[in-house]
């Protein structure tokens, strides 16, 4: 074995002992004329709904080298936050524990100065999902995972419950081997089952009609019509909880994406009228925050018109 291959070996494995399901390395180069026009063209339609932000810096997300000067490579990596053992009737499965943000970054530093101490004068950049960056294009470089007809990475073995993040290094890295499995065989469960009819069956999202983002990014008023009845307040999860990849799946969690109780133990009602003190204390450590207190009293408000969902 090289000497890069087993250096890239044993930031592969660090990266799994920080709680990775899946790591990989790929080469850090500008995206494909193709790649970049499947998301030129969602953007022109008008599928990235009030998502304004990826109208910006088409540039940067084209190429990651325009992120970090001098990065030669991608690491990307796959945290698991579910399925979760006990799910919320109100809140994605993602958003139960603490803010993966925060959690990740944490995780990811000592990864980081390892790979900087690997090879010294390197430099390295870590993003969690702020920084532009195509991210499930970059996974499926690097080998863990492909982009399903739910449009969410799924990695075999672990599923499309987990957070991406990346690493861009100065230094050069081996790629990692592709995927065999690189679409949905077949399928079509995610498709039929998404209640906004926002998936396409060709992988594509039209944002305008997902729940998950009219209940976490939309701002104002929801759509005419839109009923929450028996659905999530923050999230929604339909199409990841009926994909056979994500059944029998036991994934090793790490303790931060635990539920916290205080989250658990809210009820619709509670959350129709929930005072602004108490939205941030409750999420102060949470994803929940980006709803704003405003948008989860609105989404219950819609919701209460039914009944709390059964969890499927
Ligand atoms: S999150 Fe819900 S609404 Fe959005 S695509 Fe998935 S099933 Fe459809
Ligand atoms: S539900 Fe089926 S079609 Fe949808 S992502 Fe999962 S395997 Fe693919």
């Amino acid at each position: 074995m090289s000497s890069t291959a087993s250096l890239c070996d044993n930031i592969l494995a660090l990266a799994k002992e920080a709680g990775a399901c899946a790591a990989g390395f790929a080469e850090a180069a500008p995206l494909a004329e193709a790649e970049i026009a499947i998301f030129d063209r969602w953007l022109a339609d008008g599928r990235h709904a009030g998502m304004d932000y990826m109208e910006k810096y088409g540039a940067l997300r084209a190429d990651p080298r325009t992120l970090l000067d001098g990065a030669r490579s991608v690491l990307c990596v796959a945290f698991p936050y579910g399925p979760a053992e006990r799910p919320s009737p109100l809140f994605s499965d993602y958003a139960l524990g603490e803010d993966y943000h925060t959690v990740l970054r944490a995780a990811l530093a000592p990864v980081a100065a390892a790979m900087e101490a690997a090879v010294p004068g390197s430099a390295t950049r870590i993003c969690i999902d702020t920084a532009p960056i195509r991210e499930r294009v970059w996974a499926v470089r690097a080998g863990i995972g492909f982009i399903g007809l739910n449009n969410l990475l799924i990695v075999p073995g672990a599923g499309s419950k987990v957070f991406l993040a990346e690493i861009l290094w100065t230094a050069e890295a081996g790629p990692s081997s592709p995927l065999r499995q690189t679409a949905c065989e077949g399928c079509g469960a995610c498709v039929a089952a998404c209640p906004g009819h926002a998936l396409d069956g060709c992988g594509g999202l039209d944002a305008r009609r997902c729940l998950s983002y009219l209940t976490i990014e939309h701002r104002g008023e929801l759509p005419d019509g839109l009923s929450l009845a028996g659905r999530r307040i923050y999230g929604c999860d339909v199409c990841q909880n009926v994909c056979p990849h994500n059944r029998n799946v036991r994934n090793a969690i790490l303790p931060a994406f635990a539920p916290a109780e205080e989250l658990m133990a809210l009820t619709l009602d509670a959350a129709a009228a929930i005072s602004d003190d108490d939205f941030r204390r409750i999420f102060r450590r949470s994803a929940v925050k980006r709803a704003k207190a405003d948008g989860l009293r609105r989404n219950a408000a819609r919701a209460c018109a039914g009944k709390l969902p059964k969890i499927r």
